[in-house]
């Protein structure tokens, strides 16, 4: 199968979809988002990495980032960090506070919002909010393979001013013991890991460590990899995770800029980009990409 034609029959089909959902509109910032945008690119083993559609303008990873500080945090604290911090996945929205109450304030798991915050808690700890974003950055510079990514400052800066509901599951989880530094620091942390941005050939690249392909970087142990697999199958895409695994068949982590990583391991690393959002918060027509590219190639991790 020719993969350069089926990128482009994906990308030209992909605006006769009748619903592109919704883009976020929590911050001023998303206002000049082009809901029209596409993109999709696939890194495969020895480094090639086919594009079709818009494939290399910025856009923000959000929570497509909380895979990278996952791997961190693992690196720095292993097992340990599965102390405050669950496997299951939530079966609610990515910022409910719901579960928090009932389960003692320890989140279900690393990609909903207060595991998330948990994960970067647990790295800053003996360290600041400088050092652990130069550590981001440079984990994900490594991954790409290029240096040229940054974080969004007024992406940053917005997100801090609308953080209420993840100050929320700070002080709730704070509460129980379940949070080491203050939490101006843990969210000021998280919302600049949200605000990096990267493009949708740079996020294909950024996945190839998670592949276990040839000439993928290799960052991390292959245990980790695999458990990092399952978890962004279990719970990469909130309570839409069940319908993701059902229809594409990859591990998979979204985030309300509208990207997804995919990853078909062996094969490629699969990145999307559209802005309009599912009821669920992961993009519409992303996950229909996925879907249609995961059916024609045969790929998925059921076989
Ligand atoms: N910055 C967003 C938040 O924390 C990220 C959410 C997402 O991408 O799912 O609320």
């Amino acid at each position: 199968m020719d993969l350069q034609i089926l990128l482009n029959e994906i990308a030209a089909e992909m605006p006769t979809a009748p619903d592109r959902g919704t883009v976020a509109r929590y911050i001023p910032e998303f206002d000049c988002v082009d809901p029209a945008r596409f993109a999709i690119a696939l890194a495969l083993p020895g480094g090639e990495c086919l594009t079709a559609g818009d494939a290399d303008e910025a856009f923000w990873l959000q929570s497509i980032s909380k895979f990278f500080t996952l791997a961190i945090a693992l690196g720095r604290l292993g097992d340990r960090l599965w102390t405050r911090v669950g496997r299951e996945p939530s079966g609610l929205a990515f910022n409910s506070i719901l579960q928090l109450e009932s389960e003692a304030g320890i989140p279900r798991n690393p990609f909903v919002n207060a595991g998330a915050l948990v994960v970067i808690d647990a790295i800053l700890t003996a360290s600041t909010p400088r050092a652990v974003l130069a550590e981001i950055l440079s984990f994900i510079r490594s991954a790409v393979g290029e240096e040229d990514i940054h974080i969004n400052k007024s992406v940053a800066a917005s997100e801090q001013n609308t953080a209420h509901r993840n100050m929320a599951l700070a002080a709730f989880m704070a509460a129980y013991g379940n949070m080491n530094n203050a939490a101006a620091l843990t969210i000021g942390t998280y919302v600049h890991q949200c605000a990096v941005e990267m493009s949708c050939r740079q996020l294909a690249l950024s996945g190839r460590f998670l592949t276990g392909m040839a000439g993928a970087p290799r960052l991390i142990s292959t245990a980790r990899v695999r458990r990092i697999n399952a978890l962004m199958m279990t719970c990469g895409h909130y309570d839409g995770s069940g319908e993701f695994a059902y229809r594409v068949g990859l591990p998979g982590k979204s985030g309300v800029g509208g990207g997804i990583l995919a990853v078909a391991p062996g094969r490629a690393s699969i990145a999307v980009w559209s802005p309009g959002l599912n009821a669920q918060g992961n993009s519409q027509l992303g996950t229909l990409a996925i879907e249609r590219l995961a059916r024609a190639t045969g790929w998925s991790v059921f076989g």
